[in-house]
């Protein structure tokens, strides 16, 4: 008897190929699929990984036994796929993706028919379904059929250019060097950021599953190469992808990277400028800065729990047109209120040219924070009374409890307490203007929650 343990994490079903992704198993996923979209009409992609089209297979085959007809787009990032299973109006979309993970690793992820991941209720379905062994089982003569469909990427970037200023991006003549971690990334950035009119450069273009270039997380680390490519071209700015291309990091023109935040930051107060007024969803992790931009702006941020398909799901049900995470997640509501890499890179590119500004003056005209985060050990067990009694001592506070508890203080600063959903620790952040103040708050609560754990246990 297998063990009911959950499948989707954040984002998807992700596990070492041929270990926990075997193609028994994307086989029977893939008909848990198929059984809860019921008939319907699929798109399948995937990543550039060396496992792609292995899983990609199983899938597929999956899906058609249980009756679901599978339209394969070959490889596309995510946020490209997401976008065609929309606009094309198909039921459902599947990437076969581990995003940032290291090579060994692949996963898979599900789109509904609005081109945002599914919900957990249906991520609940699929794992039932999975596990009692419930899949349809189609007829012979209702079997699935295979088809290959052409022109998704395409459409993805004309979809992208039709929400920025063509023109003014094209007389600043800008120079960009993408590094797309040899996947995906490449086969949309490169050609749309030229055909939009700049000059562009490439390290790390060829598609290659085993990541040769660099880890397909975009971590400040990881980006020497970027970094150097910018400066010995004297490009204005250097565009860094993680494995599936939905995140996106900017390399300033003195080559330096800068967290996903800053890029956040900045197409905040620019959307803010241009559309007053406006709602902007992030996750209660995100910094201060986002705030303190909105009022500045007169804008009002929504404040959710951790998590992409949380942001975009939020932004519907608010009527929000921007979203953004730390990791260098944007989602622009007028294209597709997903995460999305390419879209990200249009508007950053578009502010750069519109303001002719360098990014590194962008970035230091944001409001300036101190962030750290740090973790305690804590049994899953007694997760919810250690949040119940730390909720206790923090009456006097202005509180946010979405996710784990958010406390601010009267300066602005706060920090955030937030059980793990998938280790057995919490985890903290915490910001301020000064970094001793954010080291402070992190130690203070630290022995606390310490404190309260062990009491609890
Ligand atoms: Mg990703």
């Amino acid at each position: 008897m297998e063990e009911q343990r959950r499948l989707f994490g954040t984002n998807g079903i992700r596990g070492v190929v041929n270990k926990d992704m075997t193609a028994k198993f994307a086989l029977e996923i893939g008909q848990s699929i198929g059984t809860i979209f019921n008939n319907g009409r699929i798109l399948l992609g995937r990543d550039g990984r060396s496992s792609g089209m292995f899983l990609s297979s199983a899938v597929a085959s999956g899906l058609m036994a249980a009756g679901c007809s599978v339209y394969d787009v070959n490889m596309i990032p995510t946020p490209g796929l997401q976008y065609v299973t929309k606009t094309w109006r198909f039921d459902g979309g599947v990437v076969i993706t581990a995003s940032h993970n290291p090579p060994e690793y692949n996963g898979i992820k599900v789109m509904d028919a609005d081109g945002i991941e599914i919900s957990s209720e249906k991520e609940i379905k699929i794992e039932e379904t999975y596990y009692e062994r419930r899949w349809n089982i189609a007829e012979w003569e209702s079997i699935g059929k295979m088809n290959v469909k052409t022109g998704a990427i395409q459409d993805y970037k004309d979809a992208i250019k039709r929400h920025v200023d063509q023109e003014k991006i094209e007389k600043a003549k800008l120079k960009v060097v993408i590094d797309p971690a040899n996947s995906v990334g490449a086969l949309v950035s490169p050609s749309l950021l030229s055909e939009l009119g700049c000059k562009v450069y490439t390290v790390n273009a060829n598609i290659d599953g085993s990541f040769p270039g660099r880890n397909p997380e975009p971590r400040l680390e990881n980006l020497d190469a970027l970094c150097e490519a910018v400066r010995a071209s004297r490009s204005n700015l250097g565009i860094a992808y993680d494995g599936d291309a939905d995140r996106a990091i900017f390399v300033d023109e003195a080559g330096h990277p800068h967290w996903g935040d800053k890029s956040f930051g900045i197409v905040e107060k620019f959307f803010l400028h241009e559309n007053p007024g406006e709602k902007v969803v992030t996750p209660v992790s995100s910094s201060q800065m986002i705030e303190e931009i909105a009022e500045r702006y007169d804008g009002e941020v929504v404040w959710t729990k951790v998590g992409s398909t949380i942001v975009s799901r939020k932004m519907l049900e608010v009527s929000a047109k921007l979203g953004g995470e730390e990791n260098g997640g944007i989602f622009y509501g007028p294209h597709l209120a997903v995460r999305d890499g390419a879209m990200t890179s249009a508007l950053i590119v578009e502010i750069v040219a519109k303001t002719r500004k360098k990014f590194s003056r962008l970035v230091k005209e944001l409001p300036t924070y101190y962030i750290h985060k740090d973790k305690v050990t804590c049994p899953n067990q007694v997760k919810q009374k250690v949040l119940e009694r730390l909720l206790e001592e923090t009456r006097e506070h202005r509180v946010e409890t979405v996710d784990g508890v958010k406390i601010w203080f009267p300066d602005k600063s706060w920090i955030l307490i937030r059980p793990s959903g998938t280790e057995p620790i919490y985890r903290l952040y915490s910001e301020a203007k000064t970094r001793s103040k954010t080291m402070n708050l992190i130690s203070k609560y630290k022995s606390t929650l310490k404190q309260l754990v062990k009491n609890t246990l």
